[in-house]
């Protein structure tokens, strides 16, 4: 599971300070010495890591004193709440459009998992919010991406727009939301093709669907395994094309977690789910708060 070194790294750090009755200046920065480190270790990207330990280091020396705690839990309080505000704070939900259907681009790179959680989330949107959505295809560059989903549609009795791989994505995109309308369904899910690498011609077919379909949520979905990758991608993802949100998929992987904790705070856009598996429920909402508490045990 992601985060189990970090984990165990900090939560040693955490226990030694916590039973301090008092803790002094040095106490402090020996801390976050070791979090600073188990950070850079968990491939946190160093920026994160710098201005994080600054915001902790200002918040615990310099903090009003809480008589319900002793001073080693109130550093550890601190840490906590830190750590949740770097990874978003509140835990931020997938869009509703006023009017439906809400139109949901899915965008990332190829391999990065997202047909499978184009799949996971209508199933999420269905069982948890009882939604009907209605997924599309237009995922047509990689062979056999269209049978993909139009076969998980079957195995999860979800509906699947396509119209096979010679026809253009913004057209597929389209005629999508129309059939929507038509057939009430609320959400649009529109996986999208991704390539190896962040290219040119992927990046203005993106924009041609986002721009003809105006879609409330464009969710980038990247792979938590690739570490600082998943973070880079993110950021010419966004600077391209404006994401609203990330899902951080294979978190059960042994991910040493750090993209998921510098995401945020790099592309300024939130994580709205976790992939926590390759079966069809192995997707969670993503909550921050919960997120930190794991990790400081
Ligand atoms: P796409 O090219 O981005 O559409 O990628 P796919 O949806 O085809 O997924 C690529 C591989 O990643 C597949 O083998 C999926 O089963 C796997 N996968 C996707 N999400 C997860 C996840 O959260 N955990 C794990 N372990 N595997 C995942």
């Amino acid at each position: 599971m992601a985060f189990e070194g970090l984990a165990e790294r900090l939560q040693g750090t955490m226990k030694k300070i916590k039973g301090k009755g008092k803790v002094s200046e040095q106490d402090v920065k020996e801390m976050m010495r070791e979090v600073r480190l188990a950070l850079l270790e968990a491939d946190v990207n160093f920026k994160v890591v710098k201005q994080f330990i600054k915001d902790v280091k200002e918040r615990a020396v310099g903090q009003e004193v809480m008589e319900s705690l002793t001073p080693g839990q109130q550093v550890v309080k601190v840490v906590n709440e830190e750590l949740t505000q770097l990874m978003g704070g509140e835990q931020s939900k997938i869009a509703v459009a006023q009017k439906a259907p809400t139109v949901v681009m899915m965008v990332g790179l190829q391999g990065a998992g997202k047909t499978t959680t184009t799949g996971k989330l209508a199933l999420h949107l269905r069982k948890k919010h009882n939604r009907k959505p209605l997924m599309a295809a237009a995922d047509v560059y990689r062979p056999a991406a269209v049978q993909q989903l139009e076969t998980l549609g079957k195995q999860l009795d979800m509906p699947v727009f396509s119209m096979g791989d010679q026809v253009s994505p913004v057209e597929i995109a389209e005629k999508a939301v129309e059939r929507a309308k038509e057939e009430h369904n609320d959400y649009v899910l529109i996986d999208t093709a991704g390539r190896l690498h962040v290219d040119e011609n992927l990046m203005d077919e993106l924009e041609n669907i986002k721009s003809a379909v105006k879609p409330d949520e464009v969710l980038l979905v990247v792979d938590a395994m690739t570490g600082q990758d998943a973070v880079n991608v993110a950021e010419s993802f966004h600077e391209r094309l404006g994401i609203t949100g990330v899902v951080m998929t294979k978190l059960d992987g042994d991910t040493r977690g750090g993209a998921a904790i510098s995401v945020k705070s790099v592309t300024g856009q939130p994580i709205k789910f976790a992939g926590t598996g390759e079966k069809t429920d192995a997707l969670e909402p993503f909550h921050p708060e919960r997120m930190a508490s794991r990790i400081l045990g």
